[in-house]
């Protein structure tokens, strides 16, 4: 294992990455991936993820690995056979369903990352950041924004908040930055929200 080199191991010692199953189109992706494998196990940080060795997914994996990280893989049996996912992780843990993986993964992990991806990362994404609305967990989550990938996203939750879906003190939720030792440092300094806020609005109105 690496030594502890930041504040943020003091708090986080895993942190689940949600990222595409596919490689995406822009090399920056993979190097950004592979960045953030490299920097977690550097960190001491061990990685969460939803195993196998696909596009995003296995290169910062791959990453983690290669830099004597701890690299956890969850998978739901249903994909296990697929791939030789041993090869890929520290510790498999296999589970029945896609709901019982995302549970785990949020138990598992002291923070969430989103990197580029697809509807899987979406659905991954905001299902952290609606439990944390909810105060079913307070754990800090974050977008690496490579390219200005997530920028459509950025604007959307923008609209949401303009026209009264989502209020405004949740905008704090979901950390944003180019790089990921920032993100890092965001998570170090996160202040939980107060928990099941917007239940207890709904029923004062
Ligand atoms: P997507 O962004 O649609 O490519 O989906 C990627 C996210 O969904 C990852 O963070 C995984 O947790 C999960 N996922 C999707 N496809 C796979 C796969 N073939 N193997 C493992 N996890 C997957």
């Amino acid at each position: 294992m690496n030594e502890p080199s930041s504040a943020v191991e003091s708090t986080i010692r895993r942190i689940a990455v949600y990222c595409g199953s596919s490689n995406g189109g822009r090399t920056e992706y993979v190097e950004q991936a592979r960045a953030t494998g490299r920097v977690l196990a550097q960190r001491n940080v061990g990685l969460v993820y939803g195993g196998g060795g696909l596009g995003l997914m296995g290169a910062c994996a791959a990453a983690a690995l290669e830099q004597g990280g701890e690299v956890i893989g969850v998978i739901p049996h249903s994909l296990a056979g697929k791939e030789r996912l041993n090869e890929l992780v520290t510790d498999l843990r296999v589970v029945r369903t896609m709901h019982e993986r995302k549970t785990l993964m949020v138990e598992l992990a002291d923070a969430f990352l989103a990197l580029p991806g697809g509807f899987g990362t979406f659905d991954e994404l905001f299902e952290a950041v609606t439990w944390a609305q909810l105060g079913i967990h307070q754990k800090p989550i974050g977008l690496l924004n490579v390219a200005g990938y997530f920028d459509p996203l950025l604007t959307m939750v923008e609209r949401a908040i303009a026209e009264g879906f989502v209020q405004p003190r949740y905008r704090r939720l979901i950390h944003t930055a180019t790089e990921i030792e920032t993100l890092l440092d965001a998570f170090a300094r996160h202040e939980p929200l107060p928990g099941l806020v917007q239940w207890l609005d709904l029923s004062e109105s």
